[in-house]
C-alpha cells in the first residue's frame, strides 16, 4: 500500500488539464465463461466496504493530493456489473465525486447497464441525477449462444431496457456485441449485427473474443473440452462488421468502435489520447501526467487500506518522457484517424522513427503529412504486433 505522501513526491505537478473518472464497481451476480476480470459476488458487507472505501478514496485524492476542485470532463462507471448496485448508491458515489471535483456542465456521464438489472424506475433516477449515456452489455442476440456464454442472459431483454432508457430521457445509448466465441456462426453474427442495427443505437463496441486465462472457457480447453475458434474466421466476421455497420451510417472510429456523427465515447477517448484519468475502486487503473498507477484488485485489501488513510495501490510505473511520447503513438494508433508523432529530438526518438518506417514498409502502417501515423487494414488486423514493436 502507498503512503499518500510518498505518492504525492512522486507525482509532483498536479495535471491542470482536467480528469476522466473511472468507477470500477467489481461486482457480479454470475462469472461469464469468457470473463476472467476481477468481480465479487455482490452481498450488503462487500457492498458497503466498497462504497466507503470510493468515498475514502475520493476523500484522498481530493484532500490529500491537492486535486479538489480539478475539472472533470468525463466520468464512466463500469466493471463488474455497476447496476448490481441500487441507483441510490450509484448517485451517493456521483454526487460524491462532483462534491470534491468541478465536474463541468457538459460533462460525459456514462454507465455500463445489464437489461437483466434494471428498470423503469432505476433508469429514470439515473437520467435524473445526470447520467448522459448508457453502455448495454449484449454481446449476443441469440439465446443459445448467450446460454453458452453463460453469466448474463439478457438478449432478449435488451429491447425492453432500450425502450424504458429512451422513454428516461437517454439519447446516447451503445450496445457491446462479441464475436468469435466458440460456436459461433456467420449466421448468427449477421442476425446479432441487424438485431443491434433496428434498436437504433448511437454507439456500437465489436470486440472480438479472446480466450482469457482463468475464465471458465479457459479451463475447458486446458481440460481438453471445448475449442477455440479460428483467427481467420474472426477477421471474417469482423468484416462483416464493418461492411454492415458503414452502410448504416456508422463510422469505424477505433478499432472495437463505431459511432454515429459526434458519438465517440469521450471517455474512452481519453485512454487513447493518453490525457489524465483516475480509476476508483478495486483493479481500477489511473494515468497522471507520466505516472501510471493499478488499485489491488482485492476488495478486502481495498478497504483496509483506505480505512488506514493509504492508497490501495498495489503498482506505480513512473515513465520517462519518452516512454510517455511512444505510449501515445501506441495508444494513439488505436484510433483510425491515426495520431501525429511529436517527440523531442533524441537518440531513441531517431530509433522509433526506424521502427515506423520499417512498420510503414511492411504495410501495417501508413506515414501522412505532418508526421501524422495510422494503422493500415493490415495493421488494424496485427495491431498487438505493431505496438509491441514500438514499444
Ligand atoms: S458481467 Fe462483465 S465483468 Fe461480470 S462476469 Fe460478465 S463479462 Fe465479467
Amino acid at each position: 500500500m502507498t503512503r499518500v505522501t510518498d505518492f504525492k513526491k512522486t507525482l509532483g505537478r498536479i495535471p491542470l488539464e482536467g480528469l476522466g473518472v473511472y468507477v470500477h464497481v467489481p461486482f457480479c451476480r454470475v462469472r461469464c465463461r469468457f470473463c476472467a476480470f476481477y468481480m465479487e459476488r455482490p452481498g450488503a458487507d462487500r457492498v458497503q466496504a466498497f462504497m466507503d472505501g470510493v468515498a475514502h478514496e475520493l476523500h484522498l485524492y481530493a484532500h490529500a493530493l491537492g486535486l479538489r476542485r480539478i475539472p472533470v470532463q468525463t466520468i464512466y462507471f463500469g466493471g463488474g456489473t455497476p447496476t448490481t448496485l441500487t441507483s441510490q448508491q450509484l448517485i451517493l458515489i456521483l454526487n460524491n465525486i462532483r462534491y470534491w471535483f468541478a465536474v463541468e456542465d457538459d460533462a460525459e456521464l456514462s454507465i455500463e447497464v445489464h437489461p437483466g438489472t434494471v428498470t423503469p424506475e432505476s433508469l429514470g433516477t439515473l437520467r435524473q441525477a445526470g447520467f448522459t449515456r448508457l453502455s448495454v452489455g449484449v454481446q449476443s442476440f441469440d439465446r443459445n449462444e448467450l446460454r453458452e456464454l453463460g453469466g448474463r442472459m439478457f438478449g432478449g431483454g435488451v429491447g425492453q431496457a432500450i425502450a424504458w432508457a429512451r422513454s428516461a430521457g437517454f439519447t446516447d445509448i451503445s450496445l457491446d456485441l462479441m464475436y468469435g466465441f466458440p460456436g459461433h456462426s456467420m449466421e448468427s453474427w449477421q442476425r446479432t449485427l441487424d438485431e443491434a442495427l433496428a434498436l437504433s443505437p448511437t454507439h456500437l463496441s465489436c470486440y472480438a473474443y479472446t480466450l482469457e486465462e482463468g475464465s471458465p472457457f479457459h479451463r475447458e480447453i486446458v481440460q481438453g473440452k471445448g475449442s477455440t475458434p479460428g483467427q481467420e474466421f474472426q477477421v471474417t466476421l469482423e468484416e462483416r462488421a464493418i461492411e454492415r455497420l458503414v452502410a448504416a451510417g456508422f463510422e469505424r472510429y477505433e478499432i472495437s468502435n463505431y459511432c454515429r456523427p459526434g458519438y465517440a465515447c469521450r471517455h474512452n477517448m481519453r485512454y487513447w489520447q493518453v490525457r489524465p484519468y483516475l480509476g476508483l475502486g478495486p483493479s481500477a487503473q489511473s494515468c497522471l501526467g507520466h505516472i501510471r498507477f493499478g488499485n489491488v484488485a482485492d476488495l478486502e485489501g481495498y478497504a483496509d487500506s483506505l480505512k488506514r488513510g493509504a492508497l490501495p495501490m498495489d503498482e506505480i510505473t513512473c515513465l520517462s518522457p519518452d516512454q510517455v511520447d511512444r505510449e501515445r503513438v501506441i495508444w494513439g494508433l488505436r484510433m483510425l484517424s491515426g495520431v501525429p508523432v511529436r517527440m523531442k529530438a533524441t537518440e531513441q526518438k531517431a530509433a522509433f522513427l526506424q521502427t515506423i518506417h520499417r512498420l510503414g514498409e511492411e504495410g501495417l502502417l501508413r506515414v501522412e503529412g505532418q508526421g501524422r501515423v495510422r494503422l493500415t487494414d493490415l495493421g488494424i488486423r496485427y495491431a498487438d504486433t505493431v505496438a509491441v514493436a514500438l514499444l
